[in-house]
């Protein structure tokens, strides 16, 4: 008789490998079914991790080439993208064998291999050696992550060598002369980045008019002009009507969203960035009775409950953000309610981040969105210009943007554009979790000199006034 497991997880990223360590720490005899070779999803394989190495080692290719002279340091550097591609690569592997090593050291059984669902109770594993297994268990957890989404109405022959995706776009061989990012959002500006600190001519295509579309619209906009300034260019507005293969490269043809004249742009390289998808493909969810919504999804309760008892689903193929941290958090979550505690998601308090130079952090509510939600609001703003340790670093581009009730001064959102934004924006997460106040933040003591000090600032601004400005 096959061994019965508590929980079996179908899909190893950030959702299911989080949600299966906890649920063994808490007790419970934890199987994770994995397709690809290594564990790790999405985000350790070809997301998160490659892009940060990439994001990590381009920047300092660009500060040596652009900013070191101003600091007296005098240096020629030369790219050898090979070693680069090395160091990713390194990166990668180092975490997700520490991903095999953490279930060794929490006695999960891991399983490479397709995972299906038979019926409540009951998953098999299809293995690459042509062999099957099937798993009982009292709950299974959906945790299968998204794939790239593609144009919507649009067919896109991705060869993966010049029509790519973000799989591909963090692997090229070479730096493309000219490179056309499809799509204005975070991994589009993010591997855009990478390819124009590397040397490459980047344009970046959006359909909305804006950057970034749910960010903050003052930060959107100061972020795409320090962008600009970086040599990528925009063309917002953009409806792109084909991404095709030319003689040499791609094209990708594009006519403005209020109508008028189309226009094509040549490249070497089209990087096709515009959203993920859930994934939910050969999974048996329909023979097993699970809803998806209408976008495609793992429909589920407040609990992670799908329709069907004892199966759960999380992260990227649920609703929400996509993002690694909330995959975490609601695997966390899982694991608890499974074990009889009471697990719970603040999704009024998990940020963003967008690992540019500089970052782009928020967490919380938009100006826009209080805006249209009618709740009176004061806004407190500090620039790094004023920040000494920003002086210091070469890094004064950017703000602090906090946003408080105009009658509590509870903090409803807090928006950072400026170097390492995306560590900072963790105090911020911290004082919305406890339910604090710009005052909170403005009394409590930030060492000198530091960055966090704007975020001080920035909340003096918002509940009473700035010190240093
Ligand atoms: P995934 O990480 O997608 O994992 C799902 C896993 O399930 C996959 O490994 C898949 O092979 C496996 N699977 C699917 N079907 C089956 C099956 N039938 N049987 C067995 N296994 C199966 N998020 C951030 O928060 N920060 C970032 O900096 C960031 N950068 C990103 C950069 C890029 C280029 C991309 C593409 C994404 C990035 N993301 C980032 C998003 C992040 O990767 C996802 O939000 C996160 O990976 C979602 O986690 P998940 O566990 O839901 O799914």
């Amino acid at each position: 008789m096959a061994d019965t497991y508590d929980l079996v997880v179908i899909g190893s990223g950030p959702g299911g490998y989080v949600c299966a360590i906890k649920a063994a720490q808490l007790g419970l005899k934890v199987a994770v079914v994995e397709k690809r070779k290594t564990y790790g999803g999405t985000c350790l394989n070809v997301g998160c991790i490659p892009s940060k190495a990439l994001l990590y080692a381009s920047e300092s290719f660009a500060e040596a080439s652009h900013s070191f002279a101003e600091m007296g340091i005098e240096v020629s550097p030369k790219l050898n993208l090979a070693t680069m591609m090395g160091h990713k690569d390194k990166t990668v592997k180092s975490n997700v064998d520490g991903i095999a090593y953490l279930f060794k050291k929490n006695k999960i059984t891991g399983l490479i291999g397709a995972g299906s669902i038979r019926s409540a109770g009951e998953v098999v594993v299809a293995k690459d050696d042509g062999s099957s297994e099937t798993l009982q268990t009292k709950a299974i957890c959906i945790a299968t992550g998204s794939e790239v989404a593609g144009i919507p109405g649009l067919k896109v022959e991705f060869d993966e060598t010049t029509i790519v995706s973000s799989d591909h776009a963090i692997a090229l061989p070479e730096v493309p002369k000219r490179l056309v990012v499809v799509g204005g959002g975070v991994i589009g500006l993010e591997l855009g980045s990478v390819w124009a600190r590397l040397g490459a001519q980047v344009t970046v295509v959006e359909y909305l008019d804006k950057i970034l579309g749910p960010m903050d619209g003052e930060v959107s906009t100061a972020f795409q002009k320090l962008l600009a300034k970086q040599g990528l260019s925009f063309k917002l507005g953009a409806k792109v009507t084909g991404v095709d293969k030319a003689e040499t490269g791609a094209k990708v043809t594009f006519e403005p969203v209020k109508g008028g004249e189309a226009e094509t742009l040549e490249a070497d390289v089209v990087l096709v960035a515009t959203g993920r998808k859930p994934y939910t493909e050969g999974l048996g969810l329909e023979a097993a009775g699970v809803k998806l919504d209408n976008r495609g999804r793992v429909e589920i309760d407040g609990h992670f409950k799908t329709n069907v008892d004892g199966i759960y689903a999380i992260g990227d193929v649920v609703k929400g953000a996509m993002l690694a941290h909330k995959a975490e958090d609601e695997g966390v979550a899982l694991a608890e309610i499974l074990a009889g505690q009471s697990g719970h998601v603040n999704y009024d308090a998990i940020p963003s981040v967008v690992y540019t130079a500089p970052e782009v952090a928020s967490v919380g509510k938009t100006e826009e969105e209080l805006k249209t939600a009618g709740i009176d609001y004061k806004v407190g703003k500090f620039p790094f210009m004023a920040n000494g340790r920003a002086r210091a670093m070469l890094q004064t581009d950017g703000f602090v943007k906090v946003l408080a009730d105009a009658k509590t001064d509870r903090v409803l959102g807090v928006h950072i554009l400026g170097a390492d934004a995306g560590d900072m924006i963790a105090e911020a997460a911290l004082l919305m979790e406890f339910g604090g106040a710009s005052e909170d933040l403005a009394r409590t003591s930030h060492a000198h000199p530091t960055l966090s000090e704007a975020m001080r600032e920035a909340a003096f601004a918002a509940f009473a006034k700035p010190i240093h400005i």
